[in-house]
């Protein structure tokens, strides 16, 4: 049995003016792909987990990659990306089956459903008769295009993502007995006109953590293969926007039906405790100084990298030097290019006047002069060490650390996913030794620094992943949808699926 794998993983905000590249995706090929993978403990590292494992199974390794959360991908970059995808599966010869690891909110310019694209193109190339399972992310947003080319999908169980090799063990094992016949995954897929902020998603607490915990009971149940919930991420403005339900049966779709129904009620029940409102910047940093010691973390979510914006932004920044608080010892980072190269021209020791914020996204960032002394240049490079991610290499471009009386200002080319302590200790910035640490980021940050904060907390500004969604300008999401609309039956869509 010979089963093709590979990944192609961005979530895109639809809000962001920054489009994605070609570039912008590390993309391996092969073995380097299978290698990259046991690094970064990826899905494709449970794929292989699992299959390496399974007795006449032979892996065929096919291309794979991620980028950075950002606007939707341009075109011209898109379709050669997928057709590479296609190529090497094309040239992978006979194959038994098709693993994929996919986001499930990525999208193009033109193309509401990258996801949905590439498994559409994938089922053409393979016939009907192969399966074909894709592992997803929990934000993912499923429409008609996925549900009906996919035998299976089977999403993360963890917010913020730790399960990520976990999901792609669970896929594969599903693939695994699907080709030998010992099961017939059938999919029922529920949508909801439903979207909420990001900052209640955390798997460890709340009710989140209820309808997982309910989701795994249904899993339980006999006859039941796989149960993902996916309440989408939110910033973005497609025709195929929702949460969803997916159940995944032993060749019983009316049991996979009422299932899916049972778990996307529950979700749909629950809606309004995923809206809270955030304390405003200025609210934020009274209740900050009012607690002894530190580090205070504050997480700016708006402008939250993971969730596509380019982290360009400096609202909290401009808050803390506004209130004359800048003789506190802060951790700050903002992404301006401009910035670090006007930094690396004036060089180490020197004292420079420059602009910072609205370098990527200037619709929705804040925009400030500041003052302070190059205390250090990077390039920007260093490896994740807490929990997500872990052992992740990160590329932020040419980077420079800023210092402004008593803040840290880390100014970065490229955007990250600022969740981990290690963005700051690489740079020689110590969040234990700050009264104040900031982060981009409306949940995933608290995994790492809740263990080592005072107090930890969510943040409301201005931004393309900003918590209160009635304030983004929306324009094709289905209506009506919640919290936009008022809806007081609601029916559930049946998006197709293979039959
Ligand atoms: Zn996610």
């Amino acid at each position: 049995m010979r089963i093709a794998i590979g990944s192609l993983l961005q979530e895109t905000n639809t809000f962001s003016a920054k489009l994605t590249r070609r570039e912008d995706f590390q993309i391996h090929a092969g073995n380097a792909l299978l290698e990259s993978a046991r690094v970064e403990q990826t899905e494709v590292y449970g794929f292989v987990d699992v299959l390496s494992r399974k007795r006449g199974v032979q892996i065929i390794p096919l291309i794979g990659g991620w980028a950075v959360s950002s606007g939707r991908m341009l075109q011209k970059d898109f379709i050669p990306l997928v057709d590479q995808l296609l190529d090497s599966l094309r040239n992978a010869g006979p194959i038994d089956g098709v693993l994929l690891a996919l986001h499930g909110a990525w999208a193009a310019e033109g193309i509401d459903s990258a996801d949905g694209y590439v498994l559409e193109q994938v089922r053409r190339l393979v016939g009907a008769d192969i399966p074909v399972i894709a592992s997803l992310d929990l934000h993912a947003s499923i429409g008609n295009a996925m549900a009906s080319s996919a035998n299976a999908l089977v999403g993360y169980q963890t917010c913020p993502h730790v399960d990520t090799a976990d999901t792609g063990r669970r896929a594969a094992e599903l693939m695994a007995s699907t080709i030998t016949g010992a099961k017939r995954p059938t999919m029922a897929v529920r949508k909801l006109p439903l979207v909420t902020q990001a900052e209640q998603m955390i798997s460890d607490r709340g009710v989140f953590r209820q309808l997982l915990d309910l989701a795994r009971d249904v899993e339980r149940r006999p006859g039941v293969l796989s149960t993902s919930l996916f309440p989408c991420q939110p910033w973005l403005d497609v025709e195929e926007l929702g949460w969803c339900s997916v159940v995944v049966t032993d060749n019983d779709p009316m049991l996979a039906g009422r299932y899916a129904d049972e778990l996307a009620q529950a979700m749909w029940s629950r809606r309004q405790e995923f809206v809270i409102s955030l304390p405003t910047v200025d609210e934020a940093l009274e209740q900050a100084l009012k607690i002894e010691g530190g580090p205070i973390t504050l997480g700016e979510g708006a402008d939250g990298t993971m969730g596509g914006s380019p982290g360009d932004s400096a609202y909290i920044l401009e808050g803390i030097l506004r209130k004359g608080l800048s003789h506190l010892p802060t951790a700050a980072v903002v992404v301006d290019p401009p910035a670090v190269a006007r930094a690396i021209d004036a060089g180490v020791g020197q004292t420079i006047t420059l602009s910072v914020g609205g370098a990527l996204n200037p619709e929705y960032a804040r925009l400030i002069a500041v003052t302070g002394r190059v205390k250090l240049i990077s390039d920007g490079e260093f490896f994740y060490k807490g929990s997500c991610y872990k052992g992740r290499r990160v590329q932020m471009g040419r980077s420079a650390v800023l210092k402004i009386n008593a803040i840290n200002l880390l100014i970065a080319e490229r955007p990250m996913p600022t969740t981990d302590p290690e963005m700051y200790r690489s740079h020689g910035i110590e969040p234990l030794e700050m009264k104040l640490v900031l982060c981009k980021s409306p949940l995933s940050f608290r995994m790492d620094y809740e263990p080592i904060s005072k107090a930890v907390m969510s943040v409301d500004s201005p931004g393309c992943c900003r918590a209160d969604l009635t304030k983004l300008p929306f324009k094709r999401i289905p209506r009506p949808m919640f919290p936009f609309d008022i809806i007081n039956d609601v029916m559930l869509s049946r998006t197709g699926s293979l039959k």
